[in-house]
């Protein structure tokens, strides 16, 4: 049966009156705070501090939220935080707070639309069925949900008296055109693509919607985001405003400071007894008496710490009667910001951090993670390697390109297609990222056309495989090329091998290494043309700008003073590595430059960069392969099941003597030096073998 398209109309209508009318009502001079104290229940299902909102154990909260009350004049409140700050909370006390006392058209953006329904099941259901003045069960003010649309509330769309709230997704275009909109919550900024569905950045899409209520001055955003790197996302949003730090008190003197995590002394084993000195007076404190610093009562406030017209900031430690001056000083900036970090947060402790960045240790893959979500700060990728000199300096003398010294364990092959050829790299990894750069080179030839020009050459690299230190001669585990460029041709090759991947860099800061593998193919003809193949071959797509920002930390990376070992992501060269590798491993640096939305830090490249690209695919193929979730128990067995290899291997096809006359500095073009013959290339397998271990057997047999 046809829906009443009039009823729908005038029920339509009724919902937009309503809110019109909701807008130009005089809103009430409650405050956010004080609405949380007296109704918000926070359920069991979310917290693990349940019952009653308190103020008091979160005062950090208290200004957020009462700067997105209605009678604050801020149309924006920026919030940078740490993970387990409670500043989710403070989003959903805001949206129980409009629900009753504010109702107008309200949207919340996830990052997806997928994780804006997951957050309305997770966290907004059950605060509504723990708040009676919500709860509809108990004549609260949402409509209960209904399996029919009509007056009731449904999966992406909340009713209650005099407005309605909204779940959309940045990734979805679609959800951000839908209503004009007077309160926005911007959520988890840091996953929103950079493109909705190629109609433009999500965040100036969801602008459009608060036009209206902006022109008259009565929209409200609260963007709230775990910070990624340096410079994009929430970072540049939060430079722009008067960037406030939550300053703590002494219990001694009764200054308040900035603290941050470097302040605080700690044991160098658990447990870690983490403790902070006032610089004023030096008394120490310890964890416990973290709430009673923190009190507004004692001067504990927010202080905007943004330079002022002459460049002033406030000090790192301000006198209790100098507080005053500095928290409302006028700095020139009226959007707010807020900095929450975990050393702060209410719920967060001081040991926990420490335990976290004891095991991230000195890999920058791992330090990122806790310096994002533990401390809630935004990374600083390294934006440049070392010299290519002091990389080639490094070069050590007991083995050349081609063999694969003992240590290197699971072997990749990264390869960048250009127009006129193939570079290609081959490295070697142990435990703890150490890596050796096992071979490298160039192959000419065409490459537009499938299986022809410079793929059969690439075939005879591959084919060819490598030799261990014991002699015995292997393939790689695992193969990744790059499909930026004669995508077609590229799937060709990677088509007819079990172990090779087709990847496609991606620029931005928040991209995971490797993700979002996508189908490639399309249908050609018939009924579907044109539509995506869901089992086609899969394009894996590669976040290089965070991976070559860990690789400049690696390749920084000297051996220990005392020789006791190497550092985590330590990279050795063979004797006759030549100059133009290294120049090209070390090509690009990170560069401000003016965009959008402020300065933006992107990687620019003095040079060729062909084989950094090779490098940074290798590195992404080891996340795929999951190697650094390996235990030392993982890596033993892969050392032995090498081991066991190198013993039970037939003679190899070269002769020991014919690497040694291999010239010191081998043209870079392969296309000059001798293949040997070739192995036929091995039957299409499983690609369930994703260690690769069938492959380096099978050269063996
Ligand atoms: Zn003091």
């Amino acid at each position: 049966m046809l829906p009443d398209v009039a009823t729908q109309l005038r029920a339509n209508a009724a919902v937009v009156t309503r809110a019109a009318a909701a807008a130009l009502r005089p809103d009430p001079r409650m405050r956010v705070s004080e609405w949380a104290a007296q109704y918000r229940v926070v359920p069991e299902e979310i917290s693990a501090l349940p019952g009653p909102w308190r103020n008091e154990v979160a005062p950090e909260l208290v200004e957020i939220m009462d700067r997105l009350s209605p009678d604050d004049p801020c149309e924006e409140v920026k919030l940078m935080k740490a993970s387990q700050s409670g500043g989710s909370a403070a989003a959903e006390n805001w949206i129980g707070f409009i629900m009753h006392k504010a109702p107008g058209p309200t949207m919340y953006i996830g990052p997806t639309v997928k994780a804006a329904k997951d957050w309305k099941v997770e966290k907004l259901d059950p605060t509504i069925a723990a708040t009676d003045v919500l709860n509809p069960l108990k004549g609260g003010v949402v409509s209960p949900q209904k399996s029919r649309s009509g007056d009731g509330s449904t999966a992406d769309r909340v009713r209650f008296k005099g407005g309605f709230l909204l779940l959309a997704g940045a990734n979805s275009a679609a959800t951000l055109r839908q209503h004009s909109i007077r309160y926005m919550v911007r959520d988890d900024r840091g996953g929103w693509p950079a493109d909705a569905e190629g109609e433009g950045d999500p965040k100036s899409l969801s602008d459009q919607r608060l036009k209206t209520y902006r022109s008259f001055g009565l929209s409200k955003v609260f963007d709230i985001s775990t910070p990624v790197d340096k410079g994009s996302d929430i970072d540049r949003e939060y430079e722009a405003t008067d960037k406030r730090r939550y300053y703590v008190a002494c219990l001694g003197c009764g200054a308040i400071s900035d603290l941050v995590w470097e302040d605080i002394a700690k044991n160098p084993d658990p447990p870690y007894r983490c403790r902070w000195r006032c610089p004023l007076c030096r008394r120490e404190h310890v964890e416990t008496d973290k709430p009673e610093m923190k009190r507004p009562e004692r001067g504990a406030c927010w202080i905007p710490t943004a330079p002022d017209a002459n460049g002033v900031v406030p000090p790192k430690t301000i006198r209790p009667e100098e507080i005053a001056r500095w928290r409302y000083r006028d700095c020139g900036r009226y959007t707010p910001g807020y900095h929450l970090t975990g050393e702060i947060a209410a719920f967060e402790r001081w040991e926990n951090i420490a335990k976290a960045e004891a095991e991230a240790g000195d890999d920058p893959e791992r330090i990122k993670p806790f310096v994002n979500t533990v401390l809630g700060r935004p990374y600083e990728a390294k934006g440049e390697g070392p010299p290519w000199e002091s990389l080639s300096a490094r070069r050590e003398a007991d083995w050349r390109r081609g063999e694969a010294p003992a240590g290197a364990l699971y072997f990749t092959l990264a390869a960048d297609v250009q127009g006129d050829g193939i570079y290609w790299e081959r490295l070697g990894w142990g435990p703890r990222k150490e890596c050796w750069v096992v071979d490298y080179g160039y192959l000419s030839g065409a490459t537009d056309a499938p299986l022809e020009g410079a793929w059969p050459k690439l075939d005879a690299v591959v084919d060819r495989g490598f030799r261990l230190a014991s002699g015995a001669r292997v393939a790689d585990d695992l193969i990744g090329v790059d499909s930026g460029y004669n995508a077609e041709a590229v799937y060709e090759w990677v088509r007819r091998r079990h172990n090779a991947l087709a990847l496609k860099g991606e620029d931005g800061w928040s991209k995971p290494a490797i993700f979002g593998a996508r189908s490639a193919e399309v249908r050609k003809s018939g009924f579907s043309a044109g539509k995506v193949r869901r089992f086609g071959l899969k394009v894996w797509l590669i976040g290089t700008w965070g991976l070559k920002g860990a690789l400049m930390v690696y390749l920084a990376r000297t051996p220990r003073e005392d020789k006791s070992g190497f550092p985590t992501g330590y990279h050795h060269f063979p004797a006759d590595a030549e100059e133009e590798y290294f120049r090209q491993l070390v090509a690009e640096y990170v560069r401000v430059e003016s965009g959008k939305g402020g300065p933006e830090r992107v990687w620019a490249r003095r040079g060729p960069n062909h084989w950094l690209d090779c490098h940074v695919y290798n590195l992404a193929l080891t996340h795929h392969a999951g190697l650094w979730a390996w235990d030392e128990a993982r890596w033993e067995t892969r050392a032995a099941e090498i081991a066991a290899l190198a013993q039970t291997s037939a003679p190899d096809l070269f002769d020991g003597d014919a690497a040694a006359m291999r010239p010191a500095l081998p043209p870079v073009d392969e296309e000059s030096e001798e293949a040997p013959p070739a192995p036929p290339v091995p039957p299409l397998a499983a690609r369930a073998d994703r260690f690769g271990l069938a492959s380096l057997k099978r050269l063996n047999q």
